[in-house]
């Protein structure tokens, strides 16, 4: 091997023109950003987004993707998690201290409340559950330890919409901070930051990604000093993203608001169908009117994730609702949602939620992008299997 063939391979002069423009948002990756000179090392500080400082501070493709995620959340500063689950707790980390507490509604995303039980607790900071349907209720739970806030509209698996703007405003006059997991509403259905809300985050592995190929998360905010305190945390836990995961993302943006509207427009129509048969007891998606919450959900939206939850007969055992979901063949049995594969999921309703005056089995639909018509053709025969 010759000598200089290591050196010329990695140091070779070449350099492509530049003045190459095409549309795409190109994937920058690094570890080490290199620095012209020392003085140039001394003068860039890593908070700021006019130069670069380590591959883990930012990208020019990270921060793009910042940038796009805070105009679709209508907020001014957006940071990037490695899924949906690190920006939740890069948020608690963040804004928690021992003899605090924060406050969860009582249909919170699972994984949220496992944190809080598991991890929070270790830190010395207590959390107590709200009923999201309930603001005053919720105001009353409110003391001087009360530090944060979680909000989810709607609900996880129940689907309860809550009333957001009683919510919040309750926070607000007890100086809780507040944080919405604006997952569902994917910065369409409605803007977390029109209504007072302090913290947006989303799990972009949802809609934003809309592939079922990438784990992402996102905390936007519109205040500076909340942004500082996030981005401080953010550093040190060492929360950075790849750049091909960023660019999978900013690819699948510019279709974000088509696929939500054809997401819903799909799941609507087969959860109406689902509603007329027998074997369903309750549909339970926000946009009907006798799913909880529907009230505030017309109140502030018109559109709605392809995502509902069917409530099947009491009479029905649980191995029989099993062999339903396990006789779907387009929808397959998983977990997350907002890809172009239909999913299901059932769930244990008593055991997740105690005290829940819902009745029946519980089975989560997350519609993808197969046709309508097709998916209920899929449930009838799952239906007439299982229960027939
Ligand atoms: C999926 C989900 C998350 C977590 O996202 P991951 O990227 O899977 O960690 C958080 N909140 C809600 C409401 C979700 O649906």
């Amino acid at each position: 091997m010759q000598d200089d063939a290591a050196k010329q391979l990695i140091h070779h002069p070449y350099r492509a023109p530049p003045g190459f423009e095409a549309l795409p948002v190109p994937v920058h990756k690094a570890s080490t950003v290199v620095f012209p000179n020392m003085a140039a090392v001394r003068a860039r500080d890593w908070k700021h987004k006019d130069a670069y400082t380590y591959g883990l501070h930012g990208t020019p493709t990270t921060f793009t993707l910042e940038e796009r995620i805070a105009s679709l959340e209508g907020g001014r500063h957006c940071l990037l998690t490695p899924s949906g689950l690190a920006a939740i707790a890069l948020v608690n980390q963040a804004l928690l201290a021992p003899g605090d507490e924060v406050l969860l509604p009582s249909n919170v995303y699972g994984p949220n409340l496992e944190y809080a039980r598991m991890e929070l607790a270790r830190w010395g900071v207590r959390h107590r559950s709200y009923d999201p349907l309930d603001a005053a209720g919720f105001e009353a739970m409110l003391g001087e330890h009360s530090r944060l806030a979680w909000l989810e509209a709607a609900g996880s698996v129940t689907m309860e919409f809550p009333d957001l703007p009683g919510l919040v405003a309750a926070a607000r006059r007890k100086g809780v901070t507040t944080v919405l997991d604006n997952t569902w509403g994917a910065g369409l259905a409605f803007k977390g930051f029109d209504l007072g809300i302090d913290i947006v985050a989303q799990a972009l592995t949802k809609y934003p990604s809309g592939g079922a190929d990438v784990l992402m998360g996102s905390v936007t905010t519109r205040d500076d000093e909340l942004h500082q305190r996030l981005l401080v945390t953010h550093k040190h836990l060492g929360l950075g993203v790849g750049a091909n995961d960023a660019e999978l993302v900013l690819r699948s943006l510019p279709s974000l608001p088509l696929r939500y509207r054809a997401q819903d427009a799909a799941g609507r129509a087969v959860a109406i169908w689902l509603r007329k048969r027998p074997e369903v007891a309750r549909v339970l998606h926000p946009a009907f009117d006798d799913s909880p919450g529907h009230a505030h959900w017309r109140a502030l939206c018109t559109d709605a994730a392809g995502l509902f939850s069917v409530l099947l007969h009491e009479r029905y055992d649980a191995p029989q609702v099993d062999r339903f979901v396990d006789a779907l063949e387009l929808f397959k049995i998983g977990y997350s949602w907002a890809g172009p594969t239909s999913l299901a999921m059932a769930y244990p309703l008593a055991a997740m939620r105690p005290g829940t005056t819902l009745r029946g089995h519980l089975v989560r639909l997350a519609i993808g992008l197969e046709e309508p018509a097709a998916l209920c053709a899929d449930l009838e025969r799952a239906l007439g299997i299982a229960f027939g």
